[in-house]
């Protein structure tokens, strides 16, 4: 993090330099420290039918609210815990939690799916597949009511290894999907060898969609890309009705945003899901989640 200081006085760039590390140390240490107690939170935003409204599932999505700095945002601790050996133990504790969640869901008649972001150092952990399988045995949950998402920079990062991980939890039931799609580099190339069932484009081209004819024509391309190769597409980052209806009509199977709600914690969650009367279980669409 810059302090104000180094922005305006490139003579302390030292000093600076010495305080940003040693922040990053504290931040290490107090995100170790939340972790072990169980401090960090997990926040899910629906995933719906833009023409019905029909809720598919959640995504998960880590939250940190530090007892000095307030709430940090996962872009910025995710790769903390990249650096420092933190991930695996995040990643397990977001994948039980979820899990637990969903095994809930489930239980009061929302027959839903839950998604779970991996980063880019859980795909080559070589014990990732059976860890899965322990926390998806530990909930009691069948493999296909998740989600892992997984973005094509991460595979980048050791294709060959990422590419064997992800056939193991493909074997396993657990669905996959390509997250931030148009984002990375070589997209095209890696989505043709990556195992994936679904394909989630980008809030950067659907944020501007309504508004924007090249966004527009990325995301139709994408759209039309993406039901070409049976993938099950979804589009992140609806903000408003207009761009909702477009993706009705052009037959995006699923949407997320700030317009049909935003990452709520547990209980908002399922006060939404009781308003929106939504426990019929999800049908055997292509690649339909929450079997
Ligand atoms: P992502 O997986 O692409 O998640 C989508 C991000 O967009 C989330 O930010 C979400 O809150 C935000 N978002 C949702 N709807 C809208 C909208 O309508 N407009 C706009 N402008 N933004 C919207 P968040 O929660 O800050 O997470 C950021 C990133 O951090 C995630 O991107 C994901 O890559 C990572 N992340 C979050 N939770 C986890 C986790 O548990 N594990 C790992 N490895 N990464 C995580
Ligand atoms: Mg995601
Ligand atoms: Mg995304
Ligand atoms: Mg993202």
């Amino acid at each position: 993090l810059y302090t104000a200081k180094q922005r305006r006085r490139d003579v302390e760039v030292y000093d600076s330099t010495a305080d940003r590390a040693s922040h990053r140390v504290r931040m290490t240490g107090d995100l170790r420290d939340a972790i072990a107690a169980g401090a960090l939170t997990v926040h899910y935003q629906p995933k719906t039918d833009p023409a019905t409204g029909r809720v598919h599932g959640a995504e998960a999505l880590v939250r940190w609210e530090h007892p000095e700095h307030g709430r940090v945002s996962p872009e910025e601790f995710i790769p903390l815990a990249e650096q420092t050996g933190l991930i695996r133990p995040l990643t397990t504790l977001v994948l039980d939690t979820a899990l637990a969640a969903c095994a809930g869901w489930r239980r009061q008649g929302h027959h839903l799916g839950v998604a779970v972001n991996l980063s880019t150092r859980s795909l080559t952990d070589t014990e990732l597949p059976a860890q899965v399988g322990e926390a998806l045995r530990r909930a009691g949950l069948p493999p296909a009511a998740l989600t892992l998402e997984i973005t094509e920079t991460a595979v980048m990062a050791d294709l060959a290894r990422s590419v064997a991980v992800l056939q193991e939890l493909r074997a396993i039931g657990v669905r996959l999907s390509v997250d931030d799609f148009g984002t990375g580099q070589s997209s095209l190339a890696y989505l043709k060898l990556l195992p994936v069932h679904e394909m989630k484009i980008d809030k950067a081209f659907v944020l501007g969609l309504a508004d924007d004819q090249g966004d527009a024509a990325i995301v139709r391309a994408a759209l039309s890309l993406g039901r070409a190769m049976g993938l099950w597409v979804v589009a992140e980052g609806v903000e408003d009705g207009t761009t909702l209806a477009l993706l009705a009509e052009w037959g995006c199977d699923s949407v997320q945003g700030y317009h049909v709600s935003r990452p709520l914690p547990p209980a908002a969650l399922e006060a939404w899901l009781d308003a929106r009367h939504a426990p019929e279980p999800v049908g055997a669409g292509r690649g339909a989640p929450g079997a």
